[in-house]
């Protein structure tokens, strides 16, 4: 595969340590609210690379963070705790936060067909990694204390910005001599590893530590946490650019302060959703959630869809008119392949040649710095090919390994949908059938009142054609279908 690497600039040679093994870090999200779907659109990207990794047949070992302390409302180590401010905004420990919205996050996760990483590791649970990794640091002369934190000293390092010039913004926010800068810090770039003391004393969570009883800082705990499940070498690193600075910047400095070589080979960032006011963010406040889609009836694959439409290299603006052409686009597609009619792929049908053909048409499109769109674009090439339906499911499912927009799920759901509707309308032929009946009984009975015995007699002989069957009791006129 060629993937763009954001530590080389270039699109490269996707390679790794060991072969045909990936080893994979994923930030994951900070559990103070819900994710908005900015914040999905990376775990949906992130999401097709794996499963393109595996369609390449690579062993893929994913790990996956959860912030649950120490991230700050600031990426650059000032303001509040956010997992407090979600607790006090909502008057429930920090514990059970985290555990609501780590839920939330997973439901949303499988709406959208992401794979959960096989290790899902909680900050809160690695805090003695934490720990040993700043003594080290401190011990090689990469960190110092002051003011009762610990700091990781910037200066110490030949090459600290390494991502800085993708992340203009971000590095004026990460650096900023704002109110809030830390008079501890020797250089502005120094980055807290452990505090003890901060301007909000209330941190709720807090552990026994070399330095006093005290709490990590964020960024320490994805290099911890990599290192500890993944190892010395990791091979590919993701999150959304936001992360790029400070976050990856100040994982690679300490990783590689503390292993003595290099770390991580390949770094893989998704640009923003934007909405079109600007970036969409949860410290804002004002953001969409895929429940708020669910409940505006946009089926959640169909989000998927749109992020796919479009490059991950690229920031998507989210608008409602985008949403509904991606949907449209979407019922289209799937009413096409609900058409097909391949019933059970018997391997004898399927036309190996095309299916192999198709796979390497896939593979030149999405395999070329995940060009997801194109590889859509696949989808319909094959739907219009010269070829038999089996091979065309064959294709497609093969297709749906990585692209996950569950084509034959939503094909299966539109045909029991359309059966239903088939079933519902002729049960409404049968309730027309039985208004029918009603009205020749009614007039049969005002024929007799008028002693019309012909036309009531002429009344019942029409009704025995239609197959029903009457009888005059005291309590009026019965009937039932006899065929
Ligand atoms: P957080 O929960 O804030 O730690 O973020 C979780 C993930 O979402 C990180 O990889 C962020 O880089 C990413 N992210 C944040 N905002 C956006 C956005 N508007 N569009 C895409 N990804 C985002
Ligand atoms: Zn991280």
């Amino acid at each position: 595969m060629k993937l763009y690497n954001t530590l080389s600039r270039k699109v490269e040679q996707f390679e790794t340590h060991e072969d045909k093994k990936v080893k994979m870090y994923t930030c994951g999200p900070t559990v103070y609210h819900f994710a908005h779907i900015g914040n999905l659109r990376s775990y949906i990207m992130e999401d097709v690379l794996e499963k393109y990794l595996a369609y390449e047949g690579y062993d893929v070992e994913r790990v996956m963070n959860i912030t649950d302390v120490g991230h700050l409302s600031s990426d650059a180590d000032t303001g509040e705790d956010k997992m407090l401010k979600g607790a006090k905004r909502e008057h429930k420990s920090v514990m059970e936060i985290a555990s609501f919205y780590t839920d939330a996050f997973l439901a949303d996760c499988k709406k959208l067909n992401i794979k959960i990483p096989e290790t899902l590791v909680p900050a809160t649970g690695c805090i003695p990694e934490f720990i040993k990794m700043t003594e080290a640091l401190i011990e090689k002369g990469y960190a110092y204390t002051a003011g009762g934190n610990v700091y990781f000293d910037t200066s110490k390092l030949e090459n600290y910005y390494v991502f800085a010039s993708h992340n203009a913004e971000d590095l004026e926010v990460g650096v900023r001599e704002g109110v809030e800068a830390d008079s501890n810090k020797k250089n502005k770039t120094d980055f807290v590893l452990w505090f003890t003391k901060s301007k909000f004393e209330d941190q709720e969570l807090k552990w026994d530590s070399p330095w006093g009883y005290g709490y990590p800082g964020w960024h320490i705990e994805c290099s911890a946490i990599s290192i500890k499940y993944l190892g010395e070498y990791l091979d590919l690193h993701c999150g959304g650019i936001d992360n790029a600075f400070p976050h990856h910047t100040n994982e690679i400095a300490q990783s590689e302060a503390y292993l003595g070589h290099k770390w991580c080979t390949h770094w893989f960032h998704v640009l923003h959703l934007n909405t079109t006011s600007g970036k969409m963010s949860k410290s804002k406040g004002e953001f969409l959630t895929v429940s708020l889609l669910e409940e505006k009836g946009y089926e959640p694959i169909v989000y998927r869809f749109f992020c796919l439409l479009s490059h991950y290299r690229k920031s998507l603006v989210f608008s409602w008119e985008a949403l509904d052409n991606a949907a449209a686009a979407y019922s289209k597609l799937i009413s096409k392949i609900a058409a097909l009619n391949g019933g059970e792929v018997g391997e004898g049908k399927v036309d190996a040649e095309v299916l192999s053909e198709y796979r390497r048409r896939f593979a030149d499109a999405v395999g070329c710095d995940l060009n997801t769109s194109n590889g859509i674009t696949e989808v319909y090439n094959i739907l219009k090919a010269k070829t038999n339906d089996e091979t065309k499911i064959a294709v497609l499912k093969d297709f749906d390994r990585v692209l996950s927009l569950e084509l034959f799920e939503s094909a299966e759901k539109l045909k029991i949908k359309k059966k239903e509707e088939e079933k519902e309308s002729s049960s409404a032929e049968k309730d027309d059938f039985t208004v029918e009946i009603e009205k020749m009984i009614a007039r049969r009975a005002e024929a007799k009142k008028a002693r019309d015995y012909a036309l009531a007699d002429e009344i019942r002989r029409e009704l025995g054609e239609m197959g029903v069957e009457i009888t005059d009791t005291p309590d009026g006129t019965k009937y039932k279908r006899v065929r």
